[in-house]
């Protein structure tokens, strides 16, 4: 299943020039499968020399010619999807069934934007004097450097390097030091898709910092689309005022999901289950804060705990599980520290609230109810398997609510009210509103965030125009402005 495990620069498996690698671990048996290259900074810098040189002439094939070779890796992506989801299950953790998920949606990315290669419209303006003409065209930015995070180590890379490679850019991936598995195989098989050397490459290290630097300070590199944490985010913000670099940034949320009195609770706990639970809680757009009505809270409650009382924990590579292990100790150290902090603030723990048996990156997943705003999990994303559930009483106290976070990327809300639902849509300050849903991604939808969770959108029409430039061309026809009256 792993076919490599060095680097991918300019078409060719390289190794760190100190030849060091790292191990990478299943976080369910906690047993390394993998040394991986670990490379300096140094050696990162020459897969941006072999991005600059091959992505001129990228650019220069016809937009057909590129969709056809991300058509290629489709369909390479989906022939090998089970192996893809064995990897991300061994890497990561999440339920085999999960990962199988992950790899179709990463894959649909590709094909999505296999088909907006061909649709990069400009525009002709009438021009503003009698003997010129205005051109608008859109060129692909150069040099893209995508660093990833190791909760969906497919398709956020697919997500950020499809849009990159329709417009004509070339990429660099930093994929986790967790999860760099994934990242190479898809490597492979882009090469195999036909994509030129240098076109795509994946640099691996455990010195994220020294790599992100290095090659965030390069001049080359045009543009930087990163998914992670918000403080790396900001970290990554300012590094690139250097050389002023284009950004996209999918960064932390701290999502609201709520429900009001009016909503099918049967509905609403379904969608909190697949909201929540996905991948452990380990998502950026899993519901943080769980609001209920008081009017149906305590109904709520008792239905929602009793599902997550009968989630199956254990190793994402057994049939039937549902919830998989943290990624790493500091995951799981933070899971408990929110939730001792709100027990000692006076809430009450439903179901679950203990490390499980299955191993040691395990956590049994739980409820908290009487939940308030002061408490740490409110503030801060948990990233694990724990919901908080809050009591409010009104539809203008929870919509203060929700928003009084530095976070704006996805919110939900229950209500079979057309008025509320759309004045709950209108006063979210979120870039993504699950109404009456609690799974909100799709290709051909833009996902981003507003204020500290981010900046640009990924997916649907909008994601390619993140690799585009507009460039405006004012063309004089050489004519006396008297003949062409
Ligand atoms: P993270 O610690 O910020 O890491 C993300 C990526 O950045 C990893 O490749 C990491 O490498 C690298 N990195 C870390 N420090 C760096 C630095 N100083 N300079 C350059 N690169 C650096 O986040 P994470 O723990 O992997 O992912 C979880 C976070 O991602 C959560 O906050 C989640 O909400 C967010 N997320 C957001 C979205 C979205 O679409 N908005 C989607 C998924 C996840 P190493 O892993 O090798 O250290």
């Amino acid at each position: 299943m792993i076919e490599h495990t060095n680097a991918c620069i300019n078409g060719v498996w390289v190794a760190a020039s100190s030849g060091a690698t790292f191990a990478v671990e299943n976080p369910a048996t906690g047993q390394t499968i993998a040394q991986v290259a670990d490379l300096s900074a140094t050696d990162a810098l020459s897969a941006v020399d072999a991005a600059y040189t091959a992505q001129s002439g990228w650019a220069k094939r016809t937009a057909k010619e590129r969709a056809a070779v991300l058509r290629r890796w489709h369909q390479l992506i989906l022939s090998e999807q089970e192996a893809l989801a064995q990897l991300i299950t061994l890497e990561m953790g999440k339920p085999l069934a999960e990962s199988r998920g992950e790899v179709n949606y990463g894959a649909s990315f590709v094909e999505w934007f296999a088909e907006e290669a061909k649709r990069i419209y400009g525009q002709t303006i009438a021009a503003h004097q009698p003997t010129q003409r205005l051109l608008v065209t859109k060129q692909p930015v150069g040099v893209v450097v995508a660093i990833t995070p190791w909760n969906f180590p497919l398709a956020m890379i697919t997500r950020k390097v499809s849009p990159a490679l329709a417009a004509g850019c070339s990429v660099v991936i930093k994929p986790s030091e967790e999860t760099p598995l994934t990242a190479l195989k898809l490597a492979h098989l882009a090469i195999e898709a036909g994509f030129p050397a240098g076109v795509l490459n994946v640099v691996t290290g455990l010195d994220a910092p020294a790599i992100g630097e290095a090659l965030i300070a390069d001049s080359r590199v045009r543009k930087v689309t990163f998914t992670g944490s918000t403080a790396v985010g900001k970290r990554l913000y300012a590094q690139s005022a250097a050389t002023v670099k284009k950004l996209s940034l999918e960064l932390g949320g701290n999502a609201p999901f709520i429900v009001m009195d009016d909503a099918d609770i049967d509905a609403a706990v379904e969608g909190a289950m697949l909201c929540k639970f996905r991948n452990a809680g380990q998502t950026c757009v899993c519901a943080n804060r769980i609001f209920v009505q008081a009017g149906i809270y305590a109904d709520f409650v008792s239905r929602f705990s009793a599902r997550v009382a009968a989630l199956q924990v254990g190793d994402g590579a057994h049939a039937g599980v549902e919830i998989g292990p943290l990624i790493n100790r500091d995951g799981l150290a933070k899971v408990e520290a929110h939730l001792a902090d709100a027990v000692a603030q006076g809430a009450r723990v439903e179901v679950g609230g203990t490390r499980h048996s299955a191993g040691a990156l395990f956590f049994t997943p739980t409820v908290v109810s009487g939940v308030t705003p002061q408490m740490r999990m409110a503030q801060e994303e948990t990233f694990g398997p724990v919901a908080p559930i809050y009591c409010f009483n009104t539809e203008s106290e929870v919509l203060a609510l929700a928003n009084a976070t530095p976070y704006g990327l996805a919110a939900y809300c229950y209500t079979r009210n057309l008025g509320r639902a759309f004045r709950m849509y209108e006063g979210l300050e979120y870039g993504i509103v699950g109404m009456n849903t609690g799974i909100i991604s799709t290709e051909v939808a833009p996902f981003g965030g507003v204020k500290e969770s981010g900046l640009g959108r990924e997916g649907g029409p909008h994601g390619i125009d993140e690799f585009l430039e507009v460039k405006y061309g004012c063309f004089d026809l050489g004519l006396d402005p008297e003949e062409c009256r």
